[in-house]
């Protein structure tokens, strides 16, 4: 009787499952990329900051700074030893995109040097390919391979099912067996001791499939040697680990169901000052 009671009760308590489709990117609490304040007048070109980067992911010229956002692990310690306060955290944990080259971005004086108008978004370059059109449409299954992770992706990924983030309602599944995946999902820098797993359960999926680089590791290598895919990914997350919002949201754009293009996000969000 009291089980009884306590469902009736459960009907008209609030729900607790976020809507990742409205939620946005920008997380107060989080340490986020570092931002470059893009006035390079402030640089003093110590390098301090180059120096201290565990990944080696920032490069200081005297006209420009380059950061290679999918080797971040988002520390903080550049903006922590910067004295002129040139790098600030920013907050920002989407970092992700269909082009690995995208999570690489160059600032000078006047803020971001590419000229992102000469580029397709970077979603365009997958609207062809069979397997966009196969999750776009059912969503889509992954194994996940721990090719050498620090098993934080791995944590994330289980978090990500609980019921406040309930990841099967955006239509991704967990598998068990390659033979029924979609994707492969990648985590850790690909050690050498990896290498044939990964490949065997390459193998071992029917087409179309593809692979999806998860986390930073994965994505360079992180603080390793970064090893060998079976075959380029098709989608990169960057973030040590992603969390499971910011994979929900990945998810979402890599199936087509959310417009975000990183550059331009990042972009627009460095305008409205940080
Ligand atoms: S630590 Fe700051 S001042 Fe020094 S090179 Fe880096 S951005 Fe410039
Ligand atoms: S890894 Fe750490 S030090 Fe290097 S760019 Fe990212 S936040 Fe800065």
């Amino acid at each position: 009787m009291i089980g009884f009671l306590q469902e009736i009760f459960n009907l008209f308590k609030p729900h607790v499952t976020l809507d990742l489709r409205t939620h946005n990117g920008i997380a107060p609490k989080a340490r986020g990329i570092p931002a470059y304040k893009g006035d390079l007048s402030h640089c003093t070109d110590c390098k301090k900051c180059e120096a201290i980067c565990p990944t080696h992911c920032i490069e200081v010229q005297s006209d420009k700074i380059s950061f290679d956002y999918g080797a971040c692990l988002q520390c903080s310690l550049c903006s922590d030893v910067c004295e002129n306060n040139s790098i600030l955290e920013s907050g920002f944990v989407d970092v992700y995109s269909a082009r690995r080259d995208d999570l690489k971005v160059n600032y000078n004086s006047s803020g971001i040097l590419e000229s992102r108008k000469d580029l397709p978004e970077a979603m365009d370059i997958l609207k062809d390919d069979p397997i966009y059109k196969l999750v776009h449409k059912n969503g889509f299954n992954f194994r996940e391979v721990c090719a050498g992770s620090n098993t934080g992706v791995e944590w994330e990924i289980g978090a990500s099912y609980n019921n406040v983030f309930d990841m099967e309602n955006i239509g991704v599944r967990v598998v068990a067996s390659p033979k029924h995946a979609d994707i492969l999902l990648v985590s850790g820098p690909i050690s050498e001791n990896m290498h044939h797993g990964l490949n065997v359960a390459w193998d071992s999926m029917a087409k179309p499939r593809a692979i999806i680089a998860m986390g930073t590791e994965a994505v360079s290598g992180g603080l390793w040697k970064h090893g060998i895919f079976p075959e380029t990914p098709k989608f990169w997350i960057a973030g040590d680990p992603p969390r499971p919002d910011v994979m929900i949201r990945a998810f979402l754009t890599f199936m087509g169901r959310r417009d975000f293009d990183f550059k331009l996000k990042w972009l627009e969000f460095l305008k409205q000052g940080t």
